[in-house]
């Protein structure tokens, strides 16, 4: 465990980087950054709390009874959350992922969803508007998840073997129930659930066939993902990486050689293979294939700070904005404003530039913090 490790909310002060002018500009609809990225996805934590302690997210020794999570009264409301969002759509944003923490923790998660899902995107569609969770509480909130208008859900998923994945959890908390969690959200409607998988050299690699294996004979995709530097607490070494290509290789010589499929949509985060039956995998390869040129994605903290990269040590104050006594319609057009000029200001790279002197980072955010 690395000893620089700091809550992250004594280390990002409200940044605020924008003078509002006397009139402001409408949304124009989209926009670009720096390096010519749309702003397209949004990323939310509703808590930085949860009831696992991933050895590679929320290690015990970092994360125990000492650890000071944000207190309620800085967490954002449902309706400020609406609000942000609203901003976001006004700018192009027209995917919404919930996380955190473990977003099902949230009280009355359900109610949150029901709100975003009446939301349209500037072409009048719906939103594809997403979850991703440990799967602890799935099974008993699908339903509730699925009647609110959640369109999709990932979970996050390490181990089959239930020893390797109560030592992932950290809490004890068997693989039986995600497994049945996930069979619950199917059978409510969620047709084809995402399951994340992190590999983690001598921890669970050996589970990398078995995973592969298992989920090719259901509806569900697979994603191997990188076990990435973010943070500060998680001890991450090079050495406990196992690159996307390396367990391509694994799974052909297990007779089960994959080929490539076109991305879907340039932003994607995985790139997607085949089995030689069509079953889909997927890989997330940030720290061998970075793909922050395609990056359009932008977070929202639990308490409301914008960050532009995962990888980030700032974010900026958006709740003071929400929190101001001002016109409802001023309010609106200054919180579009300043996402729009923190957008085009943004440049952040940093799986393309890791390891080089411009990425030494002070200390980024913790991915309970921010979300994956
Ligand atoms: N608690 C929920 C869950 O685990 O699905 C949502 C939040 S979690 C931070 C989001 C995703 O980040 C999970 O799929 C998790 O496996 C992934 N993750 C966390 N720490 C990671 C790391 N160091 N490297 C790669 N992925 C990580
Ligand atoms: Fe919790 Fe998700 Fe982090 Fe695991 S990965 S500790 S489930 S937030
Ligand atoms: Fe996007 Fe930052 Fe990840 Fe690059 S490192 S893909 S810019 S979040």
């Amino acid at each position: 465990m690395s000893e620089k490790f700091i809550p992250i909310f004594e280390q990002t002060p409200a940044s605020k980087i924008w003078d509002f002018p006397l009139h402001l500009p409408p949304s124009s609809g989209q926009l670009f950054d720096r390096l010519h990225r749309p702003l397209k996805d949004l990323r939310i934590s509703v808590t930085d709390r949860c009831n696992f302690r991933c050895t590679y997210c929320m290690p015990k020794e970092v994360f125990n009874t000492q650890f000071q999570y944000l207190p309620h009264s800085s967490l954002l409301s449902f309706e400020e959350i609406v609000r942000i969002a609203k901003a976001f759509i006004a700018h192009g944003v027209t995917k919404i992922r919930l996380t955190g923490g473990e977003p099902l923790l949230r009280k009355n998660i359900e109610e949150l969803i029901r709100m975003l899902s009446q939301l349209r995107c500037a072409n009048g569609e719906p939103l594809d508007l997403t979850l991703t969770t440990n799967g602890a509480l799935l099974g008993r909130k699908a339903q509730a998840l699925k009647d609110a208008g959640l369109n999709r859900i990932t979970v996050s998923l390490d181990a089959l073997d239930d020893a390797i994945f109560k030592q992932m959890n950290d809490v004890d908390f068997p693989v039986s129930e995600v497994l049945d969690s996930i069979n619950q959200a199917h059978a409510v409607g969620f047709k084809s659930i995402k399951i994340n998988m992190v590999v983690k050299a001598g921890v669970n690699e050996q589970e990398i066939l078995p995973m592969a294996r298992y989920f090719k004979q259901t509806p569900h995709t697979l994603r191997f993902i990188e076990f990435m530097d973010v943070g500060s607490s998680n001890g991450w070494r090079m050495d406990d990486v196992i690159s996307s290509a390396e367990i391509r290789q694994r799974l052909t010589k297990a007779g089960l050689a994959l080929s490539p499929l076109e991305a879907q949509n340039r932003s994607d985060t995985a790139s997607r293979w085949r089995h030689a039956d069509g079953a889909e995998v997927g890989f997330i390869s940030s720290v061998t294939q970075a793909f922050c040129h395609d990056c359009s994605r932008a977070r929202i903290s639990t308490e409301g700070k914008l960050y532009t990269c995962l990888f980030a040590s700032e974010g900026y104050d958006l709740r003071t904005l929400l929190r101001e006594q001002n016109e409802q319609a001023e309010q609106i057009a200054r919180i579009e404003y300043a996402i729009a000029s923190i957008w085009q200001q943004r440049s952040d790279r940093y799986s393309e530039i890791r390891g080089s002197a411009q990425a030494v980072a002070k200390s980024k955010i913790e991915m309970s913090y921010i979300g994956g």
